[in-house]
């Protein structure tokens, strides 16, 4: 039954997703068994003495999906919103994803709920160390590889690198991705989702026959995907024209300095009251007339009530599950083109794989053969759900999980299953 919006949550849509598709590619039902649903699922207990003394009790997941094609590989999501059900859609997609970009992992994700903008350093570093060691017998580079998501960077990855060397009594890069470069990270991986992002931006763009240079963007949520996608686009010629984050939106109709703006967010944290912009609401950033409209913050940011106000020609995916069902249904009727977040933001995973390449060989690449081989990548990708999408006469969205579940099923139907 399709999720209503009032009921959905992020794992019912991922399900509804996933029956479209398999419908689609006509899969069978032991298959669908088979694949559906996670193969772990671990729910852990994280004390934590804070800075005042008192100890404040955590709850953080880990979950895997599917690891039939190889480790599991996923981001660590810290947020107060993180549920157990939002840990296991965001792992389903990474199963799809991994396969879509037809690299070597399977699904995986985690989370802590937390308010991390409301802790310390200090309280974060022992939050994370006793996370990780609550969830050590799942991960390691054969297993399954944590990656930074919402609220996570490469400091988080460095504490839980050093956690789990700590067990082993050496140190194991190999164990996360999105890592300090002194640490074995990859140059790049930074930057790489929103590259990707970018690359797959150029192939719509192109596939749509709308010159990037002057098209009008929005982009909502201004982090790790959505700034460096904003930078990018800018660099291009493109017309940056609302940015928004937790905190406000700011509007300027010429173009916003994205180089300055990245510059003050990182000084000050927000991109509210940046010079030479106006304020405008976040609902008037969805609604915004514009070429590309970048969601970029969380899940179910467009649904059935807000989705008939967009009017962008491109949305682009760099959040996972920024669209719901629904809203998908509303944005197909409109003609607007989605590149789906399983494809769209795929460059992180990317280059998470080749950041564990390098670790495995101890052999670190140059970051231009990191952008030459993402770019082929992301264009392949995006060509060979594209070649679904007009052929199958299907969304993008029902194209692109149509290519990474029939990847996933050829690999379980191969494998075999012991009885
Ligand atoms: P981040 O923590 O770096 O940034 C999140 C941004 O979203 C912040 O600027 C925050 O202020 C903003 N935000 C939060 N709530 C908002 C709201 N209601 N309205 C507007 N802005 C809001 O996180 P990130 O890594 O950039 O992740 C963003 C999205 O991209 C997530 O869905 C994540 O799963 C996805 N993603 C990230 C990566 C990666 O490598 N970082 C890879 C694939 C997908």
């Amino acid at each position: 039954m399709p999720a209503t919006e009032i009921q959905a949550n992020a794992y019912d849509v991922a399900m509804e997703n996933f029956d479209t598709a398999a419908d689609a590619i006509g899969l069978d039902k032991d298959t669908r068994e088979m694949i559906k649903y996670p193969e772990r699922v671990l729910t852990v207990s994280i004390p934590v003495r804070m800075d005042d003394g008192h100890i404040h009790h955590f709850e953080g997941f880990r979950v895997q999906h599917n690891t039939a094609r190889g480790p599991a590989k996923g981001g660590i999501r810290y947020h107060p919103q993180v549920t157990l059900d939002e840990v296991k859609a965001l792992a389903t997609w990474m199963t799809w994803k991994c396969a879509v970009v037809n690299i070597p992992f399977g699904g995986g994700k985690g989370g802590v709920t937390c308010d991390p903008k409301h802790m310390s350093q200090h309280e974060l570093e022992h939050m994370t160390r006793r996370y990780t060691s609550a969830i050590l017998p799942l991960i390691g580079p054969e297993q399954d590889i944590p990656a930074p998501d919402v609220y996570t960077n490469s400091q988080t990855m460095a504490w839980i690198m050093d956690t789990y060397s700590m067990t082993k009594g050496y140190a194991i890069p190999g164990v996360v991705t999105g890592k300090p470069i002194s640490l074995g990270g990859s140059l790049g991986r930074n930057e790489a989702t929103g590259r990707g992002v970018f690359n797959t931006i150029e192939c719509a763009c192109e596939h749509l026959h709308i010159p990037l240079q002057g098209a009008t963007i929005a982009v909502q949520g201004f982090g790790n995907a959505g700034s460096v996608t904003a930078q990018l686009l800018h660099q291009a010629g493109a017309k940056i024209v609302a940015v928004s984050d937790s905190t406000g939106c700011v509007y300027n109709s010429k173009g916003l300095n994205i180089p300055e703006l990245i510059h003050m967010k990182a000084l000050c944290g927000h991109v509210e009251g940046f010079p030479e912009s106006e304020p405008i609401l976040p609902h008037e950033l969805l609604a915004m007339q514009c070429d590309i409209l970048v969601p970029a913050a969380l899940e179910n940011t467009i649904q059935a009530g807000n989705a008939p106000a967009v009017r962008a020609r491109i949305v682009a995916e760099a959040a996972n599950g920024p669209l719901t069902p629904a809203a998908d249904r509303i944005l197909q009727s409109k003609g607007i083109f989605v590149i789906p977040d399983i494809l769209c933001n795929a460059g992180g995973v990317t280059v998470s794989y080749f950041e564990w390449v390098q670790d495995e060989q101890h052999l670190f690449w140059e970051a231009q053969d990191i952008y030459t081989r993402l770019n082929h990548v992301m264009k392949t990708s995006f060509h060979d759900v594209l070649k679904i999408h007009l052929e199958r006469k299907v969304p993008m969205r029902i194209a692109a999980n149509m290519l990474g579940i029939g990847r996933v099923a050829e690999a379980v139907q191969i494998r075999g299953i012991y009885p």
